[in-house]
Protein backbone atom coordinates (compact mmCIF):
# COMPACT_ATOMS: atom_id res chain seq x y z
CA UNK A 1 0.00 0.00 0.00
CA UNK A 2 3.09 2.58 0.07
CA UNK A 3 1.87 3.20 -3.38
CA UNK A 4 -0.77 5.74 -1.55
CA UNK A 5 2.35 7.83 -0.01
CA UNK A 6 3.31 10.87 -1.48
CA UNK A 7 7.08 11.69 -2.71
CA UNK A 8 7.27 13.91 0.39
CA UNK A 9 6.17 10.69 2.89
CA UNK A 10 8.42 8.70 0.12
CA UNK A 11 12.11 11.11 0.55
CA UNK A 12 11.54 11.73 4.55
CA UNK A 13 14.54 9.80 6.81
CA UNK A 14 12.34 10.03 10.26
CA UNK A 15 14.26 10.67 13.55
CA UNK A 16 14.87 7.55 15.68
CA UNK A 17 13.88 8.26 18.96
CA UNK A 18 16.34 6.39 22.08
CA UNK A 19 14.40 3.09 22.98
CA UNK A 20 11.93 3.58 25.54
CA UNK A 21 11.15 -0.92 26.68
CA UNK A 22 7.74 -1.47 28.20
CA UNK A 23 9.26 -3.54 30.84
CA UNK A 24 11.34 -2.37 34.18
CA UNK A 25 14.40 -4.78 33.81
CA UNK A 26 16.72 -1.65 32.42
CA UNK A 27 18.50 0.77 34.09
CA UNK A 28 17.25 3.36 31.41
CA UNK A 29 20.53 5.88 31.07
CA UNK A 30 19.58 6.15 27.03
CA UNK A 31 17.08 9.39 26.62
CA UNK A 32 18.48 12.44 29.08
CA UNK A 33 15.39 11.89 30.76
CA UNK A 34 15.80 13.58 35.09
CA UNK A 35 15.94 10.61 36.87
CA UNK A 36 14.49 12.37 39.65
CA UNK A 37 10.20 13.06 40.00
CA UNK A 38 8.82 16.42 39.46
CA UNK A 39 7.75 18.68 41.67
CA UNK A 40 5.02 17.43 44.10
CA UNK A 41 3.29 20.65 43.14
CA UNK A 42 2.91 19.93 39.52
CA UNK A 43 1.02 16.13 40.13
CA UNK A 44 -1.13 18.09 42.50
CA UNK A 45 -1.71 20.77 39.30
CA UNK A 46 -2.41 18.14 37.05
CA UNK A 47 -4.95 16.13 39.48
CA UNK A 48 -6.70 19.62 40.11
CA UNK A 49 -7.12 19.88 36.05
CA UNK A 50 -8.42 16.59 35.16
CA UNK A 51 -12.02 17.49 36.10
CA UNK A 52 -14.83 18.66 34.56
CA UNK A 53 -13.50 21.28 32.66
CA UNK A 54 -11.71 19.34 30.37
CA UNK A 55 -14.74 19.33 28.63
CA UNK A 56 -13.36 22.60 27.27
CA UNK A 57 -10.73 23.67 24.61
CA UNK A 58 -7.45 24.77 26.11
CA UNK A 59 -6.33 28.17 25.81
CA UNK A 60 -4.55 28.80 22.46
CA UNK A 61 -2.51 31.26 23.91
CA UNK A 62 -1.48 29.43 27.06
CA UNK A 63 -1.55 32.90 28.30
CA UNK A 64 -0.82 31.49 32.19
CA UNK A 65 2.07 29.09 31.20
CA UNK A 66 3.45 32.43 29.29
CA UNK A 67 3.36 34.55 32.41
CA UNK A 68 4.78 32.09 34.39
CA UNK A 69 7.66 31.40 31.96
CA UNK A 70 8.38 35.14 31.67
CA UNK A 71 8.14 35.40 35.89
CA UNK A 72 10.81 32.74 35.80
CA UNK A 73 13.05 33.92 33.09
CA UNK A 74 12.60 37.85 33.68
CA UNK A 75 11.37 38.54 30.20
CA UNK A 76 7.59 39.49 28.75
CA UNK A 77 4.83 36.93 28.10
CA UNK A 78 4.89 38.66 24.30
CA UNK A 79 8.73 37.19 24.35
CA UNK A 80 7.52 33.80 24.79
CA UNK A 81 6.16 30.85 23.12
CA UNK A 82 5.16 27.33 23.79
CA UNK A 83 4.45 24.21 22.38
CA UNK A 84 4.49 20.16 22.43
CA UNK A 85 7.69 19.53 23.58
CA UNK A 86 10.90 21.84 21.94
CA UNK A 87 10.51 19.14 19.38
CA UNK A 88 7.39 21.25 17.74
CA UNK A 89 8.62 24.15 18.72
CA UNK A 90 11.84 23.19 16.74
CA UNK A 91 9.84 21.97 14.12
CA UNK A 92 8.22 25.47 13.55
CA UNK A 93 11.22 27.03 14.21
CA UNK A 94 12.71 25.18 10.84
CA UNK A 95 9.74 26.16 9.27
CA UNK A 96 9.10 29.60 9.99
CA UNK A 97 12.62 30.96 10.09
CA UNK A 98 15.51 28.74 7.56
CA UNK A 99 15.80 28.26 3.72
CA UNK A 100 14.73 28.04 0.94
CA UNK A 101 17.64 29.96 -1.05
CA UNK A 102 20.33 27.24 -1.89
CA UNK A 103 23.13 30.10 -1.98
CA UNK A 104 22.56 30.57 1.84
CA UNK A 105 22.39 26.92 3.94
CA UNK A 106 21.27 27.02 6.99
CA UNK A 107 24.41 25.60 9.04
CA UNK A 108 24.57 22.93 12.64
CA UNK A 109 26.98 21.01 13.76
CA UNK A 110 28.10 17.72 11.95
CA UNK A 111 28.01 15.98 15.71
CA UNK A 112 24.70 17.46 17.39
CA UNK A 113 21.18 16.84 17.73
CA UNK A 114 20.52 14.27 14.90
CA UNK A 115 16.61 15.79 14.73
CA UNK A 116 17.94 18.72 12.84
CA UNK A 117 18.95 17.38 9.72
CA UNK A 118 15.45 15.53 10.01
CA UNK A 119 13.19 18.91 10.13
CA UNK A 120 15.63 20.54 7.25
CA UNK A 121 14.72 17.40 4.95
CA UNK A 122 10.56 17.40 6.27
CA UNK A 123 10.56 21.53 5.33
CA UNK A 124 13.31 21.32 2.19
CA UNK A 125 15.84 23.72 4.11
CA UNK A 126 19.14 23.61 2.48
CA UNK A 127 21.83 23.22 5.36
CA UNK A 128 25.20 22.46 6.16
CA UNK A 129 26.96 20.20 8.17
CA UNK A 130 30.04 21.90 9.68
CA UNK A 131 32.50 19.80 11.49
CA UNK A 132 33.09 20.34 14.99
CA UNK A 133 37.15 20.40 15.87
CA UNK A 134 39.10 17.75 16.75
CA UNK A 135 38.26 18.03 20.21
CA UNK A 136 34.95 18.50 19.49
CA UNK A 137 34.13 21.68 20.24
CA UNK A 138 31.83 24.20 18.40
CA UNK A 139 34.41 26.68 16.62
CA UNK A 140 32.53 29.79 16.28
CA UNK A 141 34.50 31.35 13.55
CA UNK A 142 32.87 28.50 11.38
CA UNK A 143 29.43 30.46 11.81
CA UNK A 144 31.01 33.65 10.67
CA UNK A 145 30.15 33.73 7.60
CA UNK A 146 27.23 33.83 5.01
CA UNK A 147 24.39 31.55 5.50
CA UNK A 148 20.76 30.84 6.15
CA UNK A 149 20.63 30.83 9.74
CA UNK A 150 22.55 29.03 12.59
CA UNK A 151 21.26 26.25 14.92
CA UNK A 152 22.66 24.32 17.53
CA UNK A 153 22.58 23.44 20.89
CA UNK A 154 24.24 25.10 24.16
CA UNK A 155 25.71 22.75 25.97
CA UNK A 156 26.20 20.78 22.35
CA UNK A 157 24.63 17.16 22.28
CA UNK A 158 25.85 14.42 22.79
CA UNK A 159 29.19 15.49 23.35
CA UNK A 160 27.86 17.60 26.90
CA UNK A 161 30.55 20.58 25.66
CA UNK A 162 29.23 24.38 25.56
CA UNK A 163 30.38 27.70 24.62
CA UNK A 164 30.31 30.49 26.86
CA UNK A 165 28.16 33.30 25.81
CA UNK A 166 30.75 35.66 24.56
CA UNK A 167 31.37 32.87 21.64
CA UNK A 168 27.66 32.72 20.92
CA UNK A 169 27.54 37.17 20.64
CA UNK A 170 30.48 37.32 17.94
CA UNK A 171 28.07 34.47 15.90
CA UNK A 172 24.86 36.95 16.93
CA UNK A 173 26.37 40.17 15.62
CA UNK A 174 27.57 38.59 12.36
CA UNK A 175 24.22 37.10 11.36
CA UNK A 176 22.28 39.97 12.14
CA UNK A 177 23.87 42.21 9.99
CA UNK A 178 23.02 39.59 7.01
CA UNK A 179 19.74 39.63 8.45
CA UNK A 180 19.75 35.98 9.95
CA UNK A 181 18.38 34.33 12.76
CA UNK A 182 20.59 32.56 15.30
CA UNK A 183 18.82 29.75 17.30
CA UNK A 184 20.18 28.35 20.74
CA UNK A 185 18.61 24.88 21.72
CA UNK A 186 18.88 25.36 25.49
CA UNK A 187 17.97 21.89 26.62
CA UNK A 188 20.59 21.27 28.86
CA UNK A 189 21.23 24.66 29.90
CA UNK A 190 20.12 23.68 33.58
CA UNK A 191 23.16 21.95 34.26
CA UNK A 192 25.87 24.02 33.91
CA UNK A 193 25.66 26.24 30.69
CA UNK A 194 25.48 29.43 30.27
CA UNK A 195 21.79 30.74 29.14
CA UNK A 196 21.64 33.32 26.37
CA UNK A 197 17.79 34.03 27.43
CA UNK A 198 19.15 37.73 29.43
CA UNK A 199 20.59 38.93 25.65
CA UNK A 200 17.41 38.70 23.76
CA UNK A 201 16.75 42.38 24.26
CA UNK A 202 20.63 43.30 22.89
CA UNK A 203 20.21 40.65 20.26
CA UNK A 204 16.78 40.44 17.93
CA UNK A 205 17.82 37.79 15.64
CA UNK A 206 18.55 35.63 18.96
CA UNK A 207 15.86 32.52 19.43
CA UNK A 208 16.51 30.45 22.59
CA UNK A 209 15.09 27.11 22.99
CA UNK A 210 14.12 25.11 25.95
CA UNK A 211 12.21 21.97 27.50
CA UNK A 212 10.87 20.64 30.40
CA UNK A 213 11.52 17.35 29.43
CA UNK A 214 14.92 16.94 31.09
CA UNK A 215 15.65 19.38 33.94
CA UNK A 216 11.83 19.76 34.95
CA UNK A 217 11.52 16.28 35.04
CA UNK A 218 8.38 16.23 32.34
CA UNK A 219 9.80 13.84 29.01
CA UNK A 220 6.34 12.43 29.34
CA UNK A 221 4.46 15.78 29.71
CA UNK A 222 5.36 17.11 26.12
CA UNK A 223 5.97 20.72 27.03
CA UNK A 224 8.82 23.47 25.36
CA UNK A 225 9.06 26.82 24.51
CA UNK A 226 10.88 29.73 22.56
CA UNK A 227 12.12 32.72 24.73
CA UNK A 228 13.19 35.69 21.98
CA UNK A 229 12.67 38.56 20.40
CA UNK A 230 8.72 39.59 19.92
CA UNK A 231 8.54 39.49 16.24
CA UNK A 232 10.49 36.14 16.35
CA UNK A 233 7.59 35.12 18.80
CA UNK A 234 4.94 36.17 16.33
CA UNK A 235 6.03 34.42 13.62
CA UNK A 236 6.04 31.25 15.62
CA UNK A 237 2.93 31.66 16.43
CA UNK A 238 1.82 32.18 12.80
CA UNK A 239 3.16 28.98 12.19
CA UNK A 240 1.22 27.30 14.93
CA UNK A 241 -2.36 28.95 14.19
CA UNK A 242 -1.56 27.43 10.65
CA UNK A 243 -1.17 23.90 11.84
CA UNK A 244 -2.98 23.07 15.24
CA UNK A 245 -4.38 26.12 17.55
CA UNK A 246 -4.54 24.12 20.87
CA UNK A 247 -0.82 21.99 20.83
CA UNK A 248 -1.28 21.91 24.63
CA UNK A 249 -3.70 20.03 26.36
CA UNK A 250 -5.16 21.40 29.46
CA UNK A 251 -3.12 18.59 31.79
CA UNK A 252 -0.11 19.64 29.97
CA UNK A 253 -0.16 23.49 30.83
CA UNK A 254 -1.52 23.02 34.48
CA UNK A 255 1.56 20.72 35.38
CA UNK A 256 3.71 23.46 33.10
CA UNK A 257 2.83 26.17 35.31
CA UNK A 258 3.57 24.49 38.50
CA UNK A 259 7.12 23.03 37.25
CA UNK A 260 8.16 26.69 35.96
CA UNK A 261 7.54 28.36 38.99
CA UNK A 262 8.96 25.76 41.49
CA UNK A 263 12.11 26.75 40.83
CA UNK A 264 14.02 26.19 44.26
CA UNK A 265 12.92 22.01 43.73
CA UNK A 266 14.64 21.58 40.72
CA UNK A 267 17.47 23.57 41.48
CA UNK A 268 18.25 20.98 43.95
CA UNK A 269 17.48 17.99 41.69
CA UNK A 270 19.59 18.93 38.94
CA UNK A 271 22.53 20.01 41.38
CA UNK A 272 22.46 16.19 42.52
CA UNK A 273 22.29 15.35 38.97
CA UNK A 274 25.59 17.44 38.43
CA UNK A 275 27.21 16.25 41.33
CA UNK A 276 26.47 12.66 40.38
CA UNK A 277 28.05 13.24 36.64
CA UNK A 278 31.28 14.76 38.28
CA UNK A 279 31.82 12.02 40.41
CA UNK A 280 30.72 9.36 37.63
CA UNK A 281 33.35 11.46 35.13
CA UNK A 282 36.02 11.27 37.64
CA UNK A 283 35.96 7.56 38.54
CA UNK A 284 35.81 6.71 35.07
CA UNK A 285 38.64 8.23 34.03
CA UNK A 286 40.89 7.65 36.48
CA UNK A 287 39.84 4.29 37.70
CA UNK A 288 38.55 2.69 34.50
CA UNK A 289 40.98 4.35 32.12
CA UNK A 290 37.77 5.91 29.74
CA UNK A 291 38.23 9.20 28.17
CA UNK A 292 34.99 11.93 29.16
CA UNK A 293 34.45 15.04 26.97
CA UNK A 294 34.16 17.43 29.58
CA UNK A 295 30.58 18.03 30.01
CA UNK A 296 27.88 20.73 31.34
CA UNK A 297 24.73 18.63 30.60
CA UNK A 298 23.06 15.61 32.07
CA UNK A 299 25.00 13.09 30.07
CA UNK A 300 28.52 12.49 29.54
CA UNK A 301 29.82 11.13 26.17
CA UNK A 302 32.82 8.37 26.65
CA UNK A 303 34.99 6.13 24.77
CA UNK A 304 36.74 3.34 26.32
CA UNK A 305 40.21 2.76 25.58
CA UNK A 306 40.09 -1.42 25.14
CA UNK A 307 36.19 -1.48 23.59
CA UNK A 308 34.56 -0.18 20.67
CA UNK A 309 31.36 1.20 20.89
CA UNK A 310 29.33 -1.30 19.39
CA UNK A 311 30.14 -3.76 21.73
CA UNK A 312 30.41 -1.92 24.82
CA UNK A 313 26.84 -0.53 24.03
CA UNK A 314 25.69 -4.59 23.42
CA UNK A 315 27.66 -5.65 26.36
CA UNK A 316 26.02 -2.78 28.58
CA UNK A 317 22.61 -4.16 27.12
CA UNK A 318 22.90 -7.01 27.82
CA UNK A 319 23.61 -6.46 31.93
CA UNK A 320 20.24 -4.33 32.11
CA UNK A 321 21.88 -1.03 30.99
CA UNK A 322 20.75 0.93 28.50
CA UNK A 323 22.92 3.89 27.38
CA UNK A 324 22.78 5.42 23.78
CA UNK A 325 25.17 4.73 20.30
CA UNK A 326 25.45 6.66 17.65
CA UNK A 327 26.59 4.82 14.76
CA UNK A 328 28.60 7.70 12.48
CA UNK A 329 32.03 7.46 11.35
CA UNK A 330 33.46 10.13 14.57
CA UNK A 331 31.01 9.10 17.13
CA UNK A 332 31.49 5.15 16.20
CA UNK A 333 34.02 4.78 19.02
CA UNK A 334 31.53 6.97 21.97
CA UNK A 335 28.62 6.19 24.39
CA UNK A 336 26.11 8.84 25.27
CA UNK A 337 25.35 8.16 28.97
CA UNK A 338 22.51 9.99 30.53
CA UNK A 339 23.02 10.53 34.36
CA UNK A 340 21.04 8.75 36.82
CA UNK A 341 20.85 8.25 39.92
CA UNK A 342 23.87 7.67 42.24
CA UNK A 343 22.28 4.04 42.60
CA UNK A 344 21.94 3.34 39.12
CA UNK A 345 25.41 5.31 38.30
CA UNK A 346 27.17 2.88 40.96
CA UNK A 347 25.39 -0.42 39.25
CA UNK A 348 26.77 1.15 35.93
CA UNK A 349 30.47 1.91 37.21
CA UNK A 350 30.44 -1.56 38.60
CA UNK A 351 29.33 -3.14 35.72
CA UNK A 352 31.67 -1.36 33.61
CA UNK A 353 34.97 -2.23 36.29
CA UNK A 354 33.63 -5.85 36.19
CA UNK A 355 33.92 -5.41 32.31
CA UNK A 356 37.35 -4.00 32.07
CA UNK A 357 38.98 -6.54 34.75
CA UNK A 358 38.00 -9.05 32.38
CA UNK A 359 39.53 -7.89 29.36
CA UNK A 360 42.39 -7.04 31.06
CA UNK A 361 43.10 -10.74 32.25
CA UNK A 362 42.76 -11.41 29.02
CA UNK A 363 45.22 -9.39 27.50
N1 LIG B 1 16.88 19.53 21.77
C1 LIG B 1 17.85 18.69 22.14
C2 LIG B 1 19.27 19.10 21.99
C3 LIG B 1 17.52 17.42 22.64
O1 LIG B 1 18.50 16.55 22.97
C4 LIG B 1 16.17 17.06 22.79
C5 LIG B 1 15.78 15.72 23.36
N2 LIG B 1 15.82 14.65 22.51
C6 LIG B 1 15.20 17.97 22.38
C7 LIG B 1 15.59 19.21 21.90
C8 LIG B 1 13.73 17.63 22.41
O2 LIG B 1 13.19 17.58 23.67
P1 LIG B 1 11.64 17.57 23.92
O3 LIG B 1 10.92 17.43 22.59
O4 LIG B 1 11.39 16.41 24.81
O5 LIG B 1 11.31 18.89 24.56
Amino acid sequence: MYNYWNSRTRGLSPYVPGEQPGDKKYIKLNTNENPYPPSPKVIEAIRNAAGERLRLYPDPTCQELREAIAQTYRVKPEQVFTGNGSDEVLAFVFAGFFGPDPAYPLLFPDITYSFYPVYGNLWNIPFRAVPVTEDFSINPKDYQTSSGGIIFPNPNAPTGKALPFQAIQEILICQEKQGRIVVIDEAYAAFGGESAVPHIMEHPNLLTIHTLSKSASLAGLRVGFAIGNEALIEGLCRIRDSFNSYTLDRLALAGAVAAVLDVSYYREINRKVIVTRERVTKALTQDLDFDVLPSEANFIFIRSSRQRGAELFAALREQGILVRHFNKPRTADFLRVSIGTDEEMDIFLNVLGKGAMKLTLKS
